[in-house]
């Protein structure tokens, strides 16, 4: 206890000199735990377990926030963990988290570099990493839960603090809500989750208001088309030409037919067809992503592919019993949306507490996030807020900005955050902005 103390006053001097408007207990408090919530990030780093197979990891969540003296429920949505602290009368705030790894063999070289191995669903054996910082959002979510517990004096209302599944798959966020998250559980007023960021410097805060991710769809086109000899293609019907028009024209839907302010990607990324130099297939298989914010816009993609598919087969000269068939995957992600007025209050509020050089816009991007999901949940209810923390270590960061050195994105065997930063920054701010948005009264 002494050392700990010791250690508060040390950071509190630290914060006083580099201080922004509001350095309070928080920070200091948060720089004594940090040896024992990094002992906690490393072991979780080197122990990552894949998307619905979190199993050891939201057993050793269940068991830190039931310390803590959340009223615990596992296995919501699969793997899923909700940690409830009832404090008085008041708003419901939900903070997320998410659990899943993905397989890629690291390569960061640190001493705690994982070495697990795990088999996909697929059936596919591969290296397990948590290559998109998810072992940084729990560490943070730990402190987080951790400082409001000891708080239980200064807030008033309800906490629900929900460990998802499956994040990567785009699944998680569905399982926990189709498995009564709503029902079961007190329903939010305000939704709030962080991702770590590899395009800003680490404790850097980012945020767009408004759509700030993409609504992602899969589509599958299977071309049929007539084989035969391709010494003879006047009696075939070759579907690698008739794909191969249908992925040139699909282009003309994000360049001639969207509004050019309002992004939308239509990415062709598979094309199969064919055996050998000689034979003209009977079919061409293409696998798409489609990108969009709004769903009116996500609706008329989706149109336009199905159109330019027949459009391009009647060109060809494809009888109507013989046309492409268009599948959009009837799951989709949809876009994440930060209520504009919300987010930018909560903004304020951190520039206040982080000076405003550590709070930025960052704009939105065509990624994917079923974070999304707990505000469509209830729109009309829920306000909801993503934000990015910054993870790219400082040095690596003025390297880059000298030309030197590309950085790795999310995903990389690379990926290597400056965890500290990124836990410190983001449970600072999700602590203060709990405790701002459930005021004692
Ligand atoms: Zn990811
Ligand atoms: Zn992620």
């Amino acid at each position: 206890m002494t050392s700990r103390l010791a250690l508060l006053a040390a950071a509190a001097a630290v914060c006083a000199i580099s201080a922004p408007a509001r350095a309070d207990d928080l920070r200091g408090e948060l720089a004594g735990e940090m040896p024992g919530l990094m002992e906690l990030y490393r072991d979780l780093h080197a122990h990552p377990e894949l998307s619905l197979q979190e199993v050891k990891t939201s057993a050793r969540l269940a068991g830190l926030m039931r310390e803590l003296g959340f009223a615990v429920t596992e296995r919501v949505g699969k793997t899923g963990v909700v940690a409830v602290l009832r404090n008085g009368e008041g708003p419901v705030v939900l903070l997320r988290t998410d659990m899943d790894a993905l397989p890629v063999n690291e390569q960061t070289g640190l001493p705690f570099a994982s070495k697990e191995r795990a088999l996909s669903d697929a059936g596919v054996e591969s290296g397990v990493m948590h290559a998109c910082g998810h072992d940084t959002h729990m560490t943070a979510w730990i402190a987080t839960a951790r400082l409001l517990a000891e708080r239980k004096g200064e807030w008033q209302g309800t906490l629900v603090m929900i460990a998802q599944p499956a994040e990567e798959l785009g699944l998680g966020a569905l399982a926990m809500l189709e498995d009564g998250l709503y029902e079961r559980f007190p329903r939010p007023d305000y939704a709030i989750a962080f991702h770590n960021s590899a395009d800003l410097p680490a404790g850097t805060i980012g945020y767009a208001p408004g759509y700030a991710m993409a609504n992602v769809d899969s589509v599958d086109i299977t071309v049929p088309g007539v084989g035969g000899h391709g010494a003879y293609p006047h009696k075939t019907k070759d579907p690698i030409v008739l794909a191969s028009s249908i992925v040139l024209r699909l282009q003309t839907l994000a360049s001639r037919e969207s509004d050019p302010v309002d992004p939308v990607v239509v990415t062709v990324g598979s094309f199969h067809a064919g055996t050998k130099h000689n034979v003209i297939p009977d079919e061409a298989k293409l696998q798409l992503t489609v990108r969009s914010y709004s769903e009116e816009t996500r609706k008329s993609l989706l149109d336009g592919i199905a159109r330019i598919a027949r459009g391009e087969a009647i060109a060809a000269g494809m009888p109507d019993d013989r046309m492409p068939v268009v599948k959009p995957a009837e799951l989709y992600t949809p876009a994440v949306y930060n209520t504009p007025d919300f987010t930018e209050e909560v903004m304020d509020d951190l520039r206040q507490r982080f000076g405003s050089e550590r709070v930025v816009k960052s704009p939105p991007s065509m990624g994917g996030e079923d974070f999304s999901r707990y505000r469509r949940a209830d729109p009309d209810h829920v306000r909801s807020l993503l934000l990015w923390v910054g993870g790219v270590p400082q040095v690596d960061w003025d390297a880059a900005q000298k030309g030197g050195k590309t950085l790795p994105s999310l995903h990389s065997p690379f990926w290597a955050p400056d965890a500290e930063k990124v836990i410190a920054t983001a449970a600072e701010a999700l602590t203060a902005t709990t405790l701002r948005l459930l005021p004692r009264r």
